[in-house]
């Protein structure tokens, strides 16, 4: 029956409000949370300040003396602040973020101290056994240890449970592997500072502040009523709903949802704000997403290495704070099928101090001609590294979305607005030279005529696109790590401009600049040209082009695409930049890989269990009662039309008859390789999935509304 979905409806509709927080002022709550250098520079002595300044600026090593001053002044101000314990914060393979607490209590005399050392600070022994680990730790040491990324400043969570002092770590094993994904951002960001810096030599520069890449990342959830999810277990176990009909209209609803956000989430949104301003996290929150119930936040844009941390600190308060506003917050990629799903589009650019952002086209010739040396060098990546790209996005939950018409397909292409085409057409076919005087290229202000930022001029089904200033890759998902694509992305960045480099060095051997840098980049343009696309993405027309024509690579499920990771040339590409080790990349694919197994057999076991449990009992408690009222009917010299019940029964036959394939299928257990058992999870268990859920979504259209347990798609996207 529907009682308890009954019960959940009135239970929210009279539900009490949380009071709104009196708004605090912005420049009152700004960083409160953060131990960053203002609290420094207050709290140390002058010396150890400039000693941890220094290494905080140019990442080197923090000498023990200095450690143990900051970790005291530390300290302190944690306790002040009420922080009985503080945790090593980390970040595994998994997405997730992992916290090692401590207390700062120690015994001594028989008297309890706060102890909190130098040494305590700047490492950490979590017992790592519990996360994957891709086999490194059995070929290696059975445990890893974290180290605090000094880039990353020390902060202060507030939750139920008291604070907590939480210091941002990598997690490395005793051999030095990366058991993480800060550790490789990290390099990356090494790796591409190298690269980048040598070609802005070659271009002429004396000056050369360290290059860094910046993130903003827009996180799109969904946030449905608790009482809706407790009685979903497809939704607390999985992220996402595997059944459910959609409702009449759907999206259609739009126009009239966005006039009226619900006053609670209103609410729980002004709450995840002054949580984030206290950590020192830039975000807004925005309510403009496609899907009723869906909702965005984007913070401002960061160094990478800061912005993936605090993207992890943005997840982790939407679920506890939702939590907490009797909301549970969906990060998943599709929680609703035919219901638009969320994506974290990664906003991306390179840049320094002197030289400003590196992607920006400026005003003057040489500007000019810089943008146009690093965008090709992305063209190039992208084009030789478009399947890592692929792999970097790959999860089950994330090819929900990929291919499908509202996300960007798995094929990886770059879009650059028409502006910039125009340009590197231009200097593909060599009509720039030809035009200008002497037959030297101007790459002048005439060259790439000013950006207009017009919106217009965005296409929104591009799986990388050129916005301006930055590139932004719009195919992650919304629940993964920011890390990952970063990593691809700087890496990718760092091969092309080490080969730019080399290829400018012998060019300028031979000519001037301007003829140097043209060479070069028409060379890029005919090498890797074909990875710019500005057309329809979502179209028919463009998977079959840009596989047959332009021998780009469709990976549309993680199965397809994370066997890339095993590619001589990946390995290649990682090893030569320093970013992982060919024994780093292999544990990768071994932990994505049983992830992917892992979420499908979850979910494709739940399919199984909820048909059993829960839409076949409801089915044949209808069928029950329509059969009991056609016979009363007929003893009556009445008759209702039979078809009713017989399709019920058919539905319900069906049911049966796909849960048992699925069943059968569950059941497989040898497999040859981790690549045929991906292929056998996207291929063969998950189309059973989509079967049983067909049958099951059709009853869901027949079966009488007070027989129907689950709560509907109209009643968790509307109900609020
Ligand atoms: P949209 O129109 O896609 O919603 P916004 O202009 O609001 O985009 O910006 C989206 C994100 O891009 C924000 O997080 C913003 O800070 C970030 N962003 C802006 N400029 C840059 C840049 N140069 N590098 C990296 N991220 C940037
Ligand atoms: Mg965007």
């Amino acid at each position: 029956g529907n009682a308890a979905r009954v019960q959940a409806v009135q239970q929210i509709v009279n539900r009490e409000l949380m009071p709104p927080k009196a708004p605090s002022s912005l420049e009152a709550i700004w960083a409160e949370n953060v131990f960053d250098l203002a609290k420094m520079q207050a709290s140390l002595p002058k010396a150890t300040f400039k000693s941890i300044k220094k290494t905080i600026v140019t990442g080197q090593k923090l000498d023990p003396s200095t450690a143990d001053a900051v970790a005291t002044a530390m300290r302190d101000w944690a306790m002040s602040k009420g922080a009985l314990y503080y945790a090593h914060v980390f970040y595994p393979m998994t997405n997730m973020t992992a916290e090692k607490h401590d207390g700062f209590i120690s015994v001594q005399d028989g008297k309890a101290i706060a102890e909190f050392s130098g040494k305590l600070l700047m490492q950490g022994e979590p017992d790592g056994s519990s996360f994957p680990n891709g086999g490194i730790r059995d070929t290696f040491e059975a445990r890893g240890y974290t180290a605090w990324d000094v880039s990353s400043p020390a902060y202060i969570m507030d939750t139920d449970n008291g604070s907590t002092l939480c210091i941002p770590t990598v997690f490395l094993s005793w051999t030095g592997e990366a058991l993480d994904k800060k550790v490789p951002l990290l390099r990356s960001i090494e790796a591409m500072n190298k690269a980048a810096s040598k070609v802005l030599s070659l271009l002429g520069h004396k000056e050369i502040a360290p290059v860094n890449s910046s993130c903003g990342a827009e996180q799109e959830y969904f946030l449905i009523d608790s009482n809706f999810a407790s009685q979903r277990p497809d939704m607390l176990l999985a992220g996402r709903t595997l059944f459910g009909k959609a409702p009449a209209k759907g999206q259609q609803f739009d126009d009239h949802y966005f006039g009226a956000i619900p006053e609670r989430v209103q609410v729980f949104m002004q709450d995840v704000e002054e949580q984030l301003y206290k950590l020192g996290i830039p975000a807004k929150t925005r309510h403009n997403e496609v899907a009723p119930g869906q909702f965005e936040i984007a913070p401002i844009f960061e160094a990478a290495n800061v912005a993936s941390d605090h993207q992890q600190l943005i997840m982790t308060t939407l679920r506890h704070t939702a939590k907490k506003h009797g909301f549970i917050c969906l990060l998943h990629e599709k929680p609703f099928a035919g219901i638009n799903g969320s994506g974290k589009h990664v906003n991306w650019s390179v840049g320094n101090a002197t030289q400003g952002n590196l992607l920006d086209p400026g005003d003057s010739p040489h500007e000019n001609a810089q943008f146009l040396v690093f965008c090709g060098a992305v063209i190039r990546g992208v084009h030789k590294y478009g399947p890592l790209m692929r792999a970097a996005i790959a999860n089950a939950s994330n090819d929900h979305r990929l291919g499908a018409n509202e996300a960007p397909p798995a094929i990886m292409s770059v879009y650059l607005g028409s502006q910039i085409e125009q340009v590197f057409d231009q200097i593909k076919n060599g009509s720039i030279s030809e035009s200008s005087k002497k037959g030297v290229m101007d790459l002048g202000v005439s060259v790439v005529p000013p950006l207009t930022k017009d919106a217009g001029d965005r296409n929104r089904t591009s799986p990388f696109a050129f916005t301006g200033n930055r590139f932004e890759f719009r195919a992650v998902g919304s629940s993964q790590s920011v890390s990952g694509p970063l990593i691809v992305l700087n890496t990718m960045l760092a091969d092309s401009l080490e080969w730019i480099a080399g290829r400018l060095e012998a060019e300028l051997a031979n000519g001037d600049q301007n003829t140097a840098i043209l060479t070069v980049l028409k060379e890029v343009m005919s090498l890797h040209g074909a990875v710019i696309f500005g057309g329809n993405g979502y179209s028919e027309e463009w998977h079959k082009m840009a596989v047959e024509e332009r021998g780009l690579a469709n990976l549309p499920t993680t199965a397809d695409a994370l066997p890339w990771l095993k590619h001589d040339s990946i390995k290649t590409l990682f090893s030569t930049t320093g970013v992982l080790t060919p024994v780093e990349l292999e544990s990768r694919f071994e932990v994505y890989a049983e992830q992917y197994i892992l979420s499908i057999d979850v979910e494709a076991k739940l399919v199984e269990s909820m048909s059993k449990t829960i839409v076949y009992p409801a089915a044949v408690e209808y069928l029950s009662k329509l059969s009991s009222t056609i016979r009363g009917l007929v003893d009556l010299g009445v008759s209702l039309e039979k078809d009713s019940a017989k399709k019920v029964a058919d539905l319900t036959n069906a049911l049966v008859a796909s849960t048992d394939k699925l069943s059968a299928a569950i059941a497989k257990e040898d497999f040859g390789s981790t690549e045929e058992h991906m292929q056998y999870c996207a291929g063969t268990v998950r189309p059973l999935m989509d079967e049983v859920r067909a049958s099951a979504d059709a009853l869901e259209a027949v079966v009488a509304d007070d027989c129907w347990p689950l709560p509907t798609y109209q009643e968790m996207l509307f109900i609020k």
